[in-house]
Protein backbone atom coordinates (compact mmCIF):
# COMPACT_ATOMS: atom_id res chain seq x y z
CA UNK A 1 0.00 0.00 0.00
CA UNK A 2 0.99 3.52 -0.50
CA UNK A 3 1.50 6.48 1.97
CA UNK A 4 -0.73 9.45 1.55
CA UNK A 5 -0.19 12.84 2.92
CA UNK A 6 -1.36 12.41 6.58
CA UNK A 7 1.08 8.72 6.53
CA UNK A 8 -1.90 6.88 6.96
CA UNK A 9 -1.81 3.73 4.04
CA UNK A 10 -4.52 3.78 1.71
CA UNK A 11 -5.14 0.89 -0.92
CA UNK A 12 -3.76 1.32 -4.36
CA UNK A 13 -6.34 0.27 -7.09
CA UNK A 14 -6.06 -0.41 -10.93
CA UNK A 15 -8.77 -0.44 -13.45
CA UNK A 16 -8.70 -2.80 -16.62
CA UNK A 17 -11.67 -1.71 -18.56
CA UNK A 18 -13.39 -3.18 -21.71
CA UNK A 19 -15.75 -2.35 -24.40
CA UNK A 20 -17.07 1.18 -24.96
CA UNK A 21 -16.78 4.65 -24.66
CA UNK A 22 -19.72 4.64 -22.18
CA UNK A 23 -17.99 1.65 -19.95
CA UNK A 24 -14.82 4.60 -20.09
CA UNK A 25 -16.83 7.10 -18.54
CA UNK A 26 -18.04 4.34 -16.03
CA UNK A 27 -14.24 3.67 -15.05
CA UNK A 28 -13.97 7.47 -14.56
CA UNK A 29 -17.10 7.19 -11.89
CA UNK A 30 -15.82 4.35 -10.27
CA UNK A 31 -12.69 6.13 -9.84
CA UNK A 32 -14.07 9.27 -8.74
CA UNK A 33 -15.64 7.47 -6.01
CA UNK A 34 -12.37 5.30 -4.80
CA UNK A 35 -10.63 8.71 -4.68
CA UNK A 36 -13.47 10.15 -2.63
CA UNK A 37 -13.27 7.51 -0.31
CA UNK A 38 -9.72 8.05 0.62
CA UNK A 39 -8.06 5.12 -1.84
CA UNK A 40 -5.47 5.89 -4.24
CA UNK A 41 -5.29 5.08 -7.66
CA UNK A 42 -2.80 3.36 -9.68
CA UNK A 43 -2.28 2.63 -13.91
CA UNK A 44 -0.25 -1.03 -13.47
CA UNK A 45 -2.45 -3.70 -12.02
CA UNK A 46 0.25 -5.59 -11.32
CA UNK A 47 1.37 -2.54 -8.58
CA UNK A 48 -2.53 -2.76 -7.34
CA UNK A 49 -3.65 -3.49 -3.75
CA UNK A 50 -6.83 -4.70 -5.60
CA UNK A 51 -7.24 -4.89 -9.27
CA UNK A 52 -11.21 -4.04 -10.95
CA UNK A 53 -12.19 -4.99 -14.51
CA UNK A 54 -15.00 -2.86 -15.85
CA UNK A 55 -16.21 -5.05 -18.09
CA UNK A 56 -18.36 -5.79 -21.73
CA UNK A 57 -21.16 -8.09 -22.14
CA UNK A 58 -23.41 -6.88 -24.87
CA UNK A 59 -22.51 -9.42 -27.20
CA UNK A 60 -20.93 -12.73 -26.68
CA UNK A 61 -17.37 -11.93 -27.93
CA UNK A 62 -17.64 -9.46 -25.70
CA UNK A 63 -18.48 -11.24 -22.71
CA UNK A 64 -15.36 -13.40 -24.12
CA UNK A 65 -13.09 -10.86 -24.19
CA UNK A 66 -13.93 -9.21 -20.86
CA UNK A 67 -13.61 -13.13 -19.28
CA UNK A 68 -10.13 -13.46 -20.54
CA UNK A 69 -9.18 -10.06 -19.19
CA UNK A 70 -10.35 -11.12 -15.76
CA UNK A 71 -8.21 -14.56 -15.79
CA UNK A 72 -5.10 -12.37 -17.40
CA UNK A 73 -5.71 -10.30 -13.63
CA UNK A 74 -6.12 -13.26 -11.77
CA UNK A 75 -2.73 -14.14 -12.83
CA UNK A 76 -1.11 -11.27 -11.63
CA UNK A 77 1.23 -12.42 -9.32
CA UNK A 78 0.14 -9.93 -6.66
CA UNK A 79 -3.54 -10.95 -7.23
CA UNK A 80 -2.48 -14.95 -7.01
CA UNK A 81 -0.97 -13.68 -3.85
CA UNK A 82 -4.20 -11.94 -2.33
CA UNK A 83 -5.30 -8.81 -3.96
CA UNK A 84 -8.87 -8.60 -4.85
CA UNK A 85 -9.87 -8.79 -7.93
CA UNK A 86 -13.41 -7.03 -8.40
CA UNK A 87 -15.25 -7.65 -11.66
CA UNK A 88 -18.00 -4.79 -12.36
CA UNK A 89 -19.99 -3.60 -14.91
CA UNK A 90 -22.30 -5.41 -17.95
CA UNK A 91 -20.93 -8.82 -16.97
CA UNK A 92 -22.42 -9.26 -13.54
CA UNK A 93 -25.26 -7.04 -14.41
CA UNK A 94 -26.20 -9.36 -17.61
CA UNK A 95 -24.89 -12.97 -15.84
CA UNK A 96 -26.16 -12.68 -12.23
CA UNK A 97 -25.39 -15.28 -9.75
CA UNK A 98 -24.29 -17.84 -12.44
CA UNK A 99 -21.43 -15.33 -12.83
CA UNK A 100 -20.69 -15.60 -9.13
CA UNK A 101 -20.90 -19.13 -8.90
CA UNK A 102 -18.86 -19.66 -12.24
CA UNK A 103 -16.35 -17.02 -11.72
CA UNK A 104 -14.51 -18.17 -8.66
CA UNK A 105 -11.05 -16.05 -9.46
CA UNK A 106 -13.22 -12.77 -8.37
CA UNK A 107 -13.97 -11.50 -4.79
CA UNK A 108 -16.51 -9.18 -5.84
CA UNK A 109 -19.17 -8.53 -8.31
CA UNK A 110 -20.26 -4.86 -8.70
CA UNK A 111 -22.79 -4.64 -11.58
CA UNK A 112 -23.82 -1.76 -13.50
CA UNK A 113 -26.77 -0.68 -10.74
CA UNK A 114 -24.30 -0.59 -8.13
CA UNK A 115 -21.03 1.11 -9.62
CA UNK A 116 -21.68 3.91 -6.77
CA UNK A 117 -20.84 1.66 -3.72
CA UNK A 118 -17.35 0.55 -5.61
CA UNK A 119 -15.98 2.10 -2.30
CA UNK A 120 -17.88 0.02 -0.06
CA UNK A 121 -16.98 -2.90 -2.02
CA UNK A 122 -13.35 -2.55 -1.77
CA UNK A 123 -13.10 -1.19 1.75
CA UNK A 124 -14.83 -4.67 2.95
CA UNK A 125 -12.38 -7.00 -0.07
CA UNK A 126 -9.63 -5.17 0.96
CA UNK A 127 -10.46 -4.65 4.91
CA UNK A 128 -10.11 -1.06 5.51
CA UNK A 129 -12.05 1.99 6.90
CA UNK A 130 -13.51 4.60 4.02
CA UNK A 131 -12.15 7.79 4.60
CA UNK A 132 -14.99 9.76 2.68
CA UNK A 133 -14.65 12.97 1.98
CA UNK A 134 -16.99 16.07 1.51
CA UNK A 135 -18.74 16.50 -2.08
CA UNK A 136 -15.98 19.74 -2.48
CA UNK A 137 -13.64 17.93 -1.57
CA UNK A 138 -14.25 15.52 -4.77
CA UNK A 139 -11.75 14.73 -7.53
CA UNK A 140 -13.36 14.52 -10.46
CA UNK A 141 -11.44 11.89 -12.52
CA UNK A 142 -10.27 13.10 -15.87
CA UNK A 143 -9.64 9.83 -18.30
CA UNK A 144 -8.63 11.95 -21.00
CA UNK A 145 -6.42 14.31 -19.53
CA UNK A 146 -3.60 13.83 -21.89
CA UNK A 147 -6.82 13.65 -24.95
CA UNK A 148 -8.07 16.97 -26.74
CA UNK A 149 -11.78 15.28 -25.75
CA UNK A 150 -13.46 13.61 -23.27
CA UNK A 151 -16.83 11.32 -23.44
CA UNK A 152 -19.61 12.37 -20.69
CA UNK A 153 -22.81 10.10 -20.68
CA UNK A 154 -25.94 12.08 -20.22
CA UNK A 155 -28.24 9.00 -19.63
CA UNK A 156 -27.92 5.34 -18.89
CA UNK A 157 -30.24 2.29 -19.75
CA UNK A 158 -32.91 2.25 -22.97
CA UNK A 159 -36.16 1.57 -22.95
CA UNK A 160 -36.43 0.62 -26.77
CA UNK A 161 -35.94 -3.13 -26.51
CA UNK A 162 -34.26 -3.84 -29.51
CA UNK A 163 -35.32 -7.46 -29.97
CA UNK A 164 -31.36 -8.02 -30.61
CA UNK A 165 -30.61 -6.19 -27.70
CA UNK A 166 -29.32 -6.81 -24.28
CA UNK A 167 -28.78 -3.72 -23.17
CA UNK A 168 -32.05 -3.09 -21.67
CA UNK A 169 -31.20 -5.86 -19.44
CA UNK A 170 -27.82 -5.01 -18.63
CA UNK A 171 -28.46 -1.56 -17.97
CA UNK A 172 -31.84 -0.98 -16.54
CA UNK A 173 -34.68 1.36 -17.71
CA UNK A 174 -33.99 4.64 -19.32
CA UNK A 175 -32.83 7.45 -17.53
CA UNK A 176 -31.46 10.90 -18.25
CA UNK A 177 -28.86 12.20 -15.58
CA UNK A 178 -29.74 15.84 -14.46
CA UNK A 179 -28.09 18.72 -16.25
CA UNK A 180 -26.59 20.04 -13.63
CA UNK A 181 -24.41 16.88 -13.18
CA UNK A 182 -23.89 17.26 -16.70
CA UNK A 183 -22.96 20.82 -16.99
CA UNK A 184 -20.53 19.94 -13.84
CA UNK A 185 -18.78 16.99 -15.98
CA UNK A 186 -18.76 19.22 -18.98
CA UNK A 187 -16.99 22.12 -16.98
CA UNK A 188 -14.42 19.82 -15.15
CA UNK A 189 -12.78 18.71 -18.52
CA UNK A 190 -13.32 22.27 -19.63
CA UNK A 191 -11.39 23.68 -17.09
CA UNK A 192 -8.62 20.83 -17.58
CA UNK A 193 -8.16 22.00 -21.23
CA UNK A 194 -10.12 19.67 -23.50
CA UNK A 195 -11.34 20.77 -26.62
CA UNK A 196 -13.74 18.41 -27.21
CA UNK A 197 -17.16 17.22 -25.48
CA UNK A 198 -18.53 14.10 -26.61
CA UNK A 199 -22.23 13.55 -25.38
CA UNK A 200 -23.01 9.59 -25.24
CA UNK A 201 -25.98 7.46 -24.27
CA UNK A 202 -27.79 4.31 -25.55
CA UNK A 203 -30.21 6.69 -26.81
CA UNK A 204 -28.82 10.32 -26.57
CA UNK A 205 -32.02 11.94 -28.24
CA UNK A 206 -34.73 10.91 -25.78
CA UNK A 207 -32.17 13.01 -22.75
CA UNK A 208 -34.76 14.96 -21.13
CA UNK A 209 -37.68 13.57 -21.79
CA UNK A 210 -38.22 11.56 -18.59
CA UNK A 211 -37.82 14.42 -16.03
CA UNK A 212 -40.65 15.37 -14.05
CA UNK A 213 -40.16 18.60 -16.21
CA UNK A 214 -39.53 17.02 -19.87
CA UNK A 215 -36.54 18.60 -21.12
CA UNK A 216 -34.98 18.18 -24.70
CA UNK A 217 -31.11 17.09 -26.00
CA UNK A 218 -31.81 20.32 -28.18
CA UNK A 219 -32.16 22.33 -24.83
CA UNK A 220 -29.09 20.69 -23.02
CA UNK A 221 -26.86 21.40 -26.37
CA UNK A 222 -27.99 24.81 -26.97
CA UNK A 223 -27.38 25.05 -22.72
CA UNK A 224 -23.84 23.79 -23.50
CA UNK A 225 -22.48 25.23 -26.68
CA UNK A 226 -23.73 28.46 -25.33
CA UNK A 227 -21.93 28.40 -21.88
CA UNK A 228 -18.85 26.77 -23.17
CA UNK A 229 -18.42 28.78 -26.11
CA UNK A 230 -15.00 27.47 -27.12
CA UNK A 231 -14.98 23.77 -27.08
CA UNK A 232 -16.66 21.27 -29.44
CA UNK A 233 -19.09 19.01 -28.67
CA UNK A 234 -20.42 16.70 -30.91
CA UNK A 235 -23.44 13.55 -29.80
CA UNK A 236 -23.40 10.08 -30.78
CA UNK A 237 -26.05 7.48 -30.70
CA UNK A 238 -28.64 9.74 -31.97
CA UNK A 239 -31.83 7.31 -32.74
CA UNK A 240 -33.75 8.41 -35.92
CA UNK A 241 -36.37 9.43 -33.76
CA UNK A 242 -34.10 11.92 -31.97
CA UNK A 243 -33.61 13.97 -34.85
CA UNK A 244 -36.11 16.64 -33.85
CA UNK A 245 -37.03 20.08 -35.90
CA UNK A 246 -35.20 21.68 -32.36
CA UNK A 247 -32.11 19.36 -32.40
CA UNK A 248 -30.84 20.38 -35.81
CA UNK A 249 -31.89 24.13 -35.16
CA UNK A 250 -29.78 23.78 -32.00
CA UNK A 251 -26.59 22.10 -34.58
CA UNK A 252 -27.58 25.05 -37.02
CA UNK A 253 -27.41 28.06 -34.95
CA UNK A 254 -24.18 26.73 -32.42
CA UNK A 255 -21.07 26.57 -34.55
CA UNK A 256 -19.52 25.03 -31.73
CA UNK A 257 -21.77 22.13 -31.98
CA UNK A 258 -20.17 19.59 -34.39
CA UNK A 259 -22.48 19.18 -37.83
CA UNK A 260 -21.85 15.84 -37.80
CA UNK A 261 -24.68 13.02 -36.96
CA UNK A 262 -24.12 9.56 -35.53
CA UNK A 263 -27.64 8.04 -36.56
CA UNK A 264 -27.84 4.02 -36.20
CA UNK A 265 -30.18 2.53 -38.43
CA UNK A 266 -29.11 -0.73 -38.12
CA UNK A 267 -31.38 -2.12 -40.98
CA UNK A 268 -33.28 -0.26 -43.99
CA UNK A 269 -35.93 -2.95 -44.79
CA UNK A 270 -39.27 -2.38 -43.29
CA UNK A 271 -40.07 -5.98 -42.27
CA UNK A 272 -36.55 -6.31 -40.85
CA UNK A 273 -37.08 -3.78 -38.50
CA UNK A 274 -40.59 -4.71 -36.98
CA UNK A 275 -38.67 -7.77 -36.09
CA UNK A 276 -36.17 -5.45 -34.91
CA UNK A 277 -38.72 -4.42 -32.88
CA UNK A 278 -37.89 -0.56 -34.43
CA UNK A 279 -39.04 1.78 -36.86
CA UNK A 280 -38.51 3.43 -39.95
CA UNK A 281 -38.14 2.26 -43.84
CA UNK A 282 -35.80 3.14 -46.29
CA UNK A 283 -37.95 5.80 -47.56
CA UNK A 284 -38.81 7.34 -44.36
CA UNK A 285 -34.40 7.56 -43.59
CA UNK A 286 -33.80 9.35 -47.24
CA UNK A 287 -36.41 11.32 -46.07
CA UNK A 288 -34.69 12.05 -42.55
CA UNK A 289 -31.17 12.89 -44.38
CA UNK A 290 -32.75 15.27 -47.02
CA UNK A 291 -34.31 16.85 -43.73
CA UNK A 292 -31.33 17.01 -41.99
CA UNK A 293 -29.02 18.60 -45.04
CA UNK A 294 -31.68 21.14 -45.45
CA UNK A 295 -31.11 22.28 -42.36
CA UNK A 296 -27.91 21.40 -41.89
CA UNK A 297 -26.04 21.41 -45.50
CA UNK A 298 -22.16 20.53 -44.44
CA UNK A 299 -23.96 18.21 -42.06
CA UNK A 300 -21.45 14.71 -42.07
CA UNK A 301 -23.25 11.38 -41.22
CA UNK A 302 -22.39 8.32 -39.92
CA UNK A 303 -24.70 5.17 -39.51
CA UNK A 304 -24.64 1.49 -37.99
CA UNK A 305 -25.72 -1.92 -39.69
CA UNK A 306 -26.71 -5.09 -39.03
CA UNK A 307 -25.98 -7.85 -41.56
CA UNK A 308 -27.32 -11.33 -41.47
CA UNK A 309 -30.27 -10.61 -38.73
CA UNK A 310 -32.66 -13.63 -38.65
CA UNK A 311 -34.63 -14.20 -41.59
CA UNK A 312 -32.53 -11.66 -43.47
CA UNK A 313 -33.26 -12.78 -47.37
CA UNK A 314 -30.71 -12.24 -49.97
CA UNK A 315 -33.05 -10.06 -51.72
CA UNK A 316 -33.64 -7.72 -48.18
CA UNK A 317 -29.71 -7.83 -48.38
CA UNK A 318 -29.09 -6.60 -51.29
CA UNK A 319 -31.68 -3.91 -50.90
CA UNK A 320 -29.43 -3.07 -48.27
CA UNK A 321 -26.42 -2.96 -50.36
CA UNK A 322 -28.11 -0.89 -52.52
CA UNK A 323 -28.79 1.24 -49.96
CA UNK A 324 -25.32 1.53 -48.78
CA UNK A 325 -23.64 2.24 -52.29
CA UNK A 326 -26.76 5.37 -52.72
CA UNK A 327 -23.86 7.07 -50.80
CA UNK A 328 -26.09 8.85 -47.77
CA UNK A 329 -23.24 8.77 -45.39
CA UNK A 330 -19.81 9.51 -44.90
CA UNK A 331 -19.13 6.19 -42.70
CA UNK A 332 -20.84 3.55 -42.09
CA UNK A 333 -20.45 0.84 -39.04
CA UNK A 334 -21.20 -2.95 -39.92
CA UNK A 335 -21.81 -5.79 -37.56
CA UNK A 336 -22.69 -9.31 -38.49
CA UNK A 337 -25.79 -10.38 -35.85
CA UNK A 338 -24.76 -11.87 -33.10
CA UNK A 339 -27.03 -14.11 -31.39
CA UNK A 340 -27.96 -13.58 -27.95
CA UNK A 341 -29.58 -15.76 -25.11
CA UNK A 342 -32.45 -13.99 -23.33
CA UNK A 343 -33.09 -12.33 -26.38
CA UNK A 344 -36.47 -12.08 -28.47
CA UNK A 345 -34.43 -12.57 -31.85
CA UNK A 346 -32.70 -15.36 -30.25
CA UNK A 347 -35.67 -17.21 -30.93
CA UNK A 348 -36.80 -15.86 -34.02
CA UNK A 349 -36.44 -18.58 -36.85
CA UNK A 350 -34.44 -18.89 -39.84
CA UNK A 351 -31.16 -17.72 -38.29
CA UNK A 352 -28.47 -17.06 -40.88
CA UNK A 353 -25.48 -19.77 -40.78
CA UNK A 354 -22.67 -17.82 -39.48
CA UNK A 355 -20.38 -17.82 -41.60
CA UNK A 356 -22.88 -16.14 -43.66
CA UNK A 357 -23.29 -13.74 -41.70
CA UNK A 358 -20.06 -12.88 -41.34
CA UNK A 359 -19.71 -12.81 -45.14
CA UNK A 360 -22.76 -9.98 -45.58
CA UNK A 361 -21.04 -8.22 -42.89
CA UNK A 362 -18.17 -8.00 -44.76
CA UNK A 363 -19.55 -7.06 -48.39
CA UNK A 364 -21.35 -4.41 -46.72
CA UNK A 365 -18.28 -2.91 -45.10
CA UNK A 366 -16.15 -2.97 -48.71
CA UNK A 367 -19.02 -1.72 -49.92
CA UNK A 368 -19.33 1.16 -47.63
CA UNK A 369 -15.51 1.74 -48.17
CA UNK A 370 -15.77 2.14 -51.81
CA UNK A 371 -18.92 4.68 -50.91
CA UNK A 372 -16.89 6.63 -48.74
CA UNK A 373 -13.34 7.49 -49.78
CA UNK A 374 -14.99 9.79 -52.74
CA UNK A 375 -16.53 11.28 -49.73
CA UNK A 376 -14.09 11.58 -47.78
CA UNK A 377 -11.91 13.00 -51.22
CA UNK A 378 -14.57 15.23 -52.13
CA UNK A 379 -13.14 17.29 -48.93
CA UNK A 380 -9.85 18.07 -50.43
CA UNK A 381 -9.42 21.87 -50.96
CA UNK A 382 -11.91 22.44 -48.62
CA UNK A 383 -10.42 24.67 -45.33
CA UNK A 384 -11.36 23.51 -41.69
CA UNK A 385 -10.92 23.94 -37.83
CA UNK A 386 -8.45 20.67 -36.38
CA UNK A 387 -8.13 20.17 -32.80
CA UNK A 388 -4.67 19.01 -32.46
CA UNK A 389 -4.57 15.25 -30.98
CA UNK A 390 -1.35 14.30 -30.34
CA UNK A 391 1.59 12.30 -32.46
CA UNK A 392 1.87 9.08 -33.78
CA UNK A 393 5.16 6.94 -32.33
CA UNK A 394 6.77 8.40 -36.06
CA UNK A 395 6.48 11.41 -34.47
CA UNK A 396 3.63 12.38 -37.41
CA UNK A 397 1.33 15.00 -35.82
CA UNK A 398 -2.32 14.42 -35.90
CA UNK A 399 -5.75 15.75 -34.95
CA UNK A 400 -9.28 15.60 -35.97
CA UNK A 401 -11.55 17.84 -37.93
CA UNK A 402 -15.24 18.07 -36.74
CA UNK A 403 -16.21 15.53 -39.45
CA UNK A 404 -14.46 12.73 -37.66
CA UNK A 405 -15.71 11.31 -34.77
CA UNK A 406 -13.14 10.06 -32.09
CA UNK A 407 -11.66 6.63 -32.65
CA UNK A 408 -14.00 5.38 -35.33
CA UNK A 409 -13.39 7.97 -38.16
CA UNK A 410 -9.60 8.05 -39.01
CA UNK A 411 -7.45 11.61 -38.39
CA UNK A 412 -6.22 14.35 -40.00
CA UNK A 413 -2.11 14.45 -40.40
CA UNK A 414 -0.86 18.06 -39.83
CA UNK A 415 2.26 19.35 -40.15
CA UNK A 416 2.07 21.82 -36.92
CA UNK A 417 0.08 22.70 -33.63
CA UNK A 418 0.65 21.81 -30.08
CA UNK A 419 -2.14 19.33 -28.29
CA UNK A 420 -5.42 20.57 -27.50
CA UNK A 421 -4.89 23.67 -30.13
CA UNK A 422 -7.18 24.16 -32.68
CA UNK A 423 -5.67 24.60 -36.12
CA UNK A 424 -6.67 25.98 -39.53
CA UNK A 425 -5.97 23.63 -42.40
CA UNK A 426 -6.57 23.30 -46.13
CA UNK A 427 -7.20 19.43 -46.41
CA UNK A 428 -4.52 18.68 -49.43
CA UNK A 429 -5.07 14.87 -49.54
CA UNK A 430 -7.02 12.16 -48.54
CA UNK A 431 -6.35 8.20 -48.07
CA UNK A 432 -9.67 6.15 -47.48
CA UNK A 433 -10.60 7.77 -44.42
CA UNK A 434 -7.38 9.90 -43.03
CA UNK A 435 -6.64 13.04 -44.36
CA UNK A 436 -4.11 15.30 -44.66
CA UNK A 437 -4.03 19.16 -43.70
CA UNK A 438 -1.46 22.35 -44.90
S1 LIG B 1 -31.77 1.56 -28.95
FE1 LIG B 1 -29.70 0.70 -28.82
S2 LIG B 1 -29.34 0.22 -26.64
FE2 LIG B 1 -31.57 0.53 -26.92
S3 LIG B 1 -32.38 -1.52 -27.24
FE3 LIG B 1 -32.00 -0.64 -29.29
S4 LIG B 1 -29.90 -1.28 -29.82
FE4 LIG B 1 -30.18 -1.63 -27.60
Amino acid sequence: MTENFEGAHTPAVAFITLGCAKNEVDTAHMKTRLVQAGFTLVDDPACADAVVVNTCSFIQSATEESLEAVFDAADLPNVAAGAPLVVAGCMPARYGDDLAEELIEARAFVPCSREDDIAQVLAEALEVPLLLKSEEEAVVVEESLTNSFAYVKISDGCDRFCSYCTIPYIRGRYHSFPFKNIRAEVAAHVAAGVGEIVLIAQDTGRWGTDFEEPLSLAHLVAALAEEFSDTWFRIMYLQPEGVTDAYLDAVATHPNVCSYFDIPLQHIDATILRAMNRTGSRAEFEALIERIHARVPDATLRTTLIAGFPGETEEQFEELCDFVEEGLFDYVGVFPYSREDGTRAAELPDQVDDDEKADRAQRVRDLADTVSAPRIAARIGREMDVLVEGAEEDGQLYGRAMCQAPEVDGVTYLPSGEPGEMVRVRIVDTLLYEMEGE
